[in-house]
């Protein structure tokens, strides 16, 4: 229609596929094209939908802002942007199984000690962005009609402790949550994207909501950005958005579900070598994701978990250098590393 002079005009029942809307979205940005009538998809409450960036306020909001200052905020076109996401996500936990009854609950980081949450007793199937709450890191709610979640102390203490924290994800997905009901971080060294997106910790059971719980499960957030909660779900973060920390859930629970079956099939499992975990882990790094293997050796990234009992670690005599050690040395740096592996334990 462009290319021919008709302007744009796109009729109401019209498919816009992603590509056509970023054209429509450059030709706006342009003035417009032709001078026709603006594009229909480019609205700010589709502003998710669409993919047009809206950016944050310039000013960073704190919770001793001024009142109407926060009003204005969590009334913009990018506050409003910032719900629809958690909306999105909401809906996707509920279409997938991970959430039940008022089960899930999900924070955004949006100034130096305030997050935009969901609210209490709402399906995460059926919320809407006007359902959302504005707290402050001591779990106050400053904004929302609505009663924040009863679980926010642990998402606020997630972002207190790790700073690259802007967004998290909690739920109850069946198999992820079966794992933390055995009380066991999946085996790793089976498949890549786990590798890439997902780094696991296991967090002891606390009652949910309690400062104890948070507390315990935001110590895990300097390694781990995948924390099983024992007896309880898992809560993820995200140093890009709620989306990422979302992806994490579809992305664990999808692994723990391929491993329960693949081990049924009766067929030894294959796992990673060494150098194929590091090159993933290289991969892991470069993406800014944090993950306590960064820095181990090859040999010991694959050969040495608790879920293999009795592997060691093969290769890692011809890594050290054994020339010029004599007896007495060498019983003495054994001793010192049995002692420094028995502390990471
Ligand atoms: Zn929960």
């Amino acid at each position: 229609m462009i290319r021919n002079g008709q302007g744009v005009n796109i009729p109401d029942d019209a498919i816009v596929t992603p590509s056509a809307r970023d054209f429509l979205g450059e030709l706006e940005a342009d003035g417009g094209g032709n001078g026709s009538a603006k594009p229909a998809v480019a609205k700010p409450d589709a502003a998710f939908v669409t993919g047009e960036k809206l950016s944050p306020p310039p000013k960073k909001l704190n919770s001793k802002s001024p009142k109407a200052e926060l009003e204005s905020f969590f009334s913009s076109p990018y506050a409003r942007s910032l719900k629809e996401q958690i909306c999105e996500m909401g809906h996707r936990l509920w279409k997938r199984a991970y959430v039940d009854g008022n089960g899930g609950n999900m924070a955004i980081r949006v100034g130096d000690d305030i997050a935009i949450c969901t609210p209490t007793l709402v399906s995460k199937g059926s919320l809407k962005p006007e359902d959302m709450c504005l707290v402050d890191f001591e779990g106050n709610q400053l904004l929302g009609s609505k009663k924040r979640t009863s679980e926010i102390l642990m998402h606020l203490q997630m972002m207190k402790r790790q700073p690259q924290a802007v967004a998290t994800c909690h739920c109850h997905p069946p198999y992820a949550t079966a794992f933390a009901v055995a009380n066991i971080a999946p085996p790793t060294c089976m498949l890549p994207e786990y590798e890439v997106f997902c780094s696991v910790g296991v967090a002891p059971y606390r009652t949910p909501g309690s400062a104890d719980m948070g507390k315990l499960v935001a110590e895990l957030t300097d390694q781990y950005n995948t924390i099983l909660m024992a007896n309880h779900g898992v809560v993820t973060w995200s140093h890009n958005n709620i989306e990422e920390a979302y992806w994490r859930m579809e992305i664990i629970e999808a692994y723990c579900r391929t491993i329960v079956v693949a081990g049924q099939l009766g067929k030894p499992i294959n796992t990673f070598t060494g150098p194929q975990m590091k090159e993933l882990l290289n991969i892991k790094q470069s993406l800014g994701f944090v993950d306590p293997r960064f820095g181990m050796k090859e040999c010991e990234l694959c050969d040495s978990s608790d879920w293999r009992p009795g592997v060691t670690c093969q290769s890692s005599k011809a890594d050290e250098p054994t020339i010029g050690l004599d007896p007495d040395a060498e019983a003495a740096v054994k001793a010192i590393t049995d002692q420094i592996l028995a502390q990471m334990k």
